[in-house]
Parts: C-alpha cells; structure tokens; sequence
C-alpha cells in the first residue's frame, strides 16, 4: 500500500500521517522527491483499517501495489537510493568502478593492486577472502589474514574495500575489516544470510543468481532491506544460458529493467559474466549504456598467474584501456539523457 501526498502537502501533514501510521503500529518509508511525497506501507493492515488515513489533510490516495517487492520497488520509492561509503558513491548519476583481483593472495598482491586500480580511477578495492569455488580442491581464499591485508591496502590507498561473505559465521569478521559486504552469485537465495545481512550496517552488494530471474534478483534485495539495511547494491554478473562462448551471458536488460522497477544502485561484472579478458571492455561500455551506475572488474598484478579467475582477469594496462573508454561514454551517456 502506498500513501500518496498531494503535491501542496505541507510539512505538518506528513508529520500528522507518519505520527497516525505509528499509532497503528506501522513503520513507514518516506520517500520525497521534488515534486510528491510518497508514504510506503508494508505488512497486513488493511484498507479498511487505513481508511481513516485517506481523509487526513494533505493526502491524495492510497494506492494499492501489485508488485511483489515493496521497499525495493520504485512505487514506494521513487527516488533513486544513492549508496556512499567513504570514496565510493553508487546510485549519483555517475559511474563508480571497483577493480581488483578475484581473490586476495599475498600483502603484496593487493597493495599493488590497489595503488594500480587508484591511479586509474577506480574508487573501490575488490578481492575475496572467502572463496566460492566449483571444486573443494581449488584455492579457497586466506580468510581473516586477507581481510587485514585489505583494509590496510584500501586504507593507504583511499579505496571501499568489497569482499564476498559466504555465510552468517563470517558476518562479524566481515564488518570488522570491509567496507561493502558482497553476495555471490551462489547465495542470492540464502535467505538466512540475506536476513542476518539486514543487521550488518554495510552496504551489500548482491549479485544475481545463475538462473535467478530478475524478479527473484528483486525479492532477494527485499530480504535485505525488510531486515533493516537499506543499502544495497545490484550485480549483473551474467546469467547461465546455453551459449558456450562466454562463461555467462550478460543479461543487458537487466539494467534498464531493474531501473524502472526499483530505486536501488546496480552495477555491471563484466568479469565473471564474459568470462574472457577481451569482453571485458565491450560489456563495460554496454552496461553503461544500459544505464548501469557502476562496474566491478577483475584486474590483478600479472593475470595469467591469478589464483583463480585467471582467463578473465585484466593487466594494470589492460585495465587502463577499459578506463579510457569509460570516461568519454559516461559523459555521452549524461548528454543523452539531459
Ligand atoms: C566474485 O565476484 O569473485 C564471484 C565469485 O562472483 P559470482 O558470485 O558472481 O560468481
Ligand atoms: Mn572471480
């Protein structure tokens, strides 16, 4: 259910509505643009029971939703929610980059690469510490020990630090050393980490399941943020189709989809969608097109001998290149649109 404000509304009368909405025992979200106020409702009451509210001055109507997410929706939000921590901003109208290796291995590693990915313009430091790996016998990250070497990296360098969480037990080790809490595409419906993920006071990165659709994509965010964390960032990481070409297939109409349905930040992998070091440039561009507000790249100080991810992890110079094309395209995209 969404309360609608008439355009005149005056202060007072939100206050009075909000105040009525809290006797009832409902917490509402306020979201103002410039030109409306738009009260959104979500849980059992119903129209019966809100009747009252419809004849408070100042309101316009109710209106009942028919999507099956609600805080995440653009109906009970119509403003874009804008994500910062500390030099990265998602959601502003610009594009922000993250770049960094698949996964932390050495001090060494993510300090280098870290100063590289700064000096080309990225704002934000990925790497996992926690690994989600097909096989048991692969690397499965340092743990702990890398999450210090990433915070201090991100911090000498004035980078977000983001790194996978896995499941509930690595919450607290998490939020002690990164700044975005990402989920991988293999947890985007672990419900349980998803709710625990409301309380971490992180933003989260959540990214698209293998075959999730973009309604579950959806859903899934609105677990995050019905447990209390309004923060969260989309991923288009590529879906799982029957083309062989690609690791994945990017999905670029997730982009302007999950605009027009939510309020919420999303940013485009290239990396883990491709699958291929020379796509990494074109699905960058593409997502920006599409309306993308960012881009998480793998990008590591000699690619061939990354631990993982190796056949789609980009050189510094490599990295550079993409970076090039990406400044001219943001600029073309806000003429465009203007
Ligand atoms: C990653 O970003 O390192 C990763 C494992 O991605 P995904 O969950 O999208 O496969
Ligand atoms: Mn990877």
């Amino acid at each position: 259910m969404i309360i609608a404000m008439k355009p005149t509304a005056t202060l007072r009368e939100i206050t009075a509505v909000i105040a009525r909405l809290e006797d009832l025992g409902i917490t509402p979200t306020v979201s103002k643009s410039d030109d409306a106020t738009i009260i959104g409702i979500v849980g059992g009451k119903k129209g019966v029971e809100l009747a009252p509210v419809a004849q408070m001055p100042g309101v316009a109507q109710l209106v009942e939703t028919q999507s099956p997410f609600k805080r995440v929706s653009r109906e009970y939000h119509p403003e874009d929610t804008v994500v910062r921590t500390g030099p990265l901003t998602l959601g502003d109208g610009g594009f922000a980059v993250i770049a960094g290796p698949c996964a932390i291995e050495s001090e060494q590693q993510i300090f280098d690469a870290a100063a590289h990915v700064k000096r080309l313009g990225a704002t934000g430091l990925r790497g996992g510490a926690f690994k989600p790996r097909s096989s048991p016998y692969s690397f499965q990250g340092m743990g702990e020990q890398g999450l210090k070497f990433m915070q201090a990296a991100g911090r000498q360098h004035g980078l977000a630090t983001v790194s996978e969480v896995m499941n509930v037990r690595q919450i607290e080790v998490m939020v002690r050393y990164i700044d975005v809490l990402q989920v991988g595409a293999r947890n985007m419906q672990n419900f349980d980490l998803l709710k625990e993920l409301g309380a971490a006071g992180k933003p989260i990165m959540l990214k698209r399941g293998l075959s999730a659709t973009i309604e579950e994509l959806l859903l899934a965010a609105e677990y995050v943020i019905n447990s209390g964390n309004p923060n969260v960032i989309l991923c288009e990481r590529g879906i799982r189709t029957f083309e062989t070409e690609t690791r994945n297939t990017l999905d670029i109409s997730a982009f302007p989809l999950c605009k027009q349905l939510s309020h919420l930040p999303i940013i485009v992998d290239p990396s883990h969608a491709a699958g291929r070091r020379d796509l990494i440039k074109p699905l960058t561009l593409a997502g920006i097109a599409a309306g993308a507000d960012g881009a998480m790249i793998e990008v590591h100080p000699c690619p061939d001998k990354a631990f993982s991810d190796a056949k789609q992890t980009l050189s510094y110079e490599q990295f550079g290149l993409v970076m090039a094309g990406v400044a001219p395209l943001v600029e073309a995209m806000r003429l465009a649109k203007s």
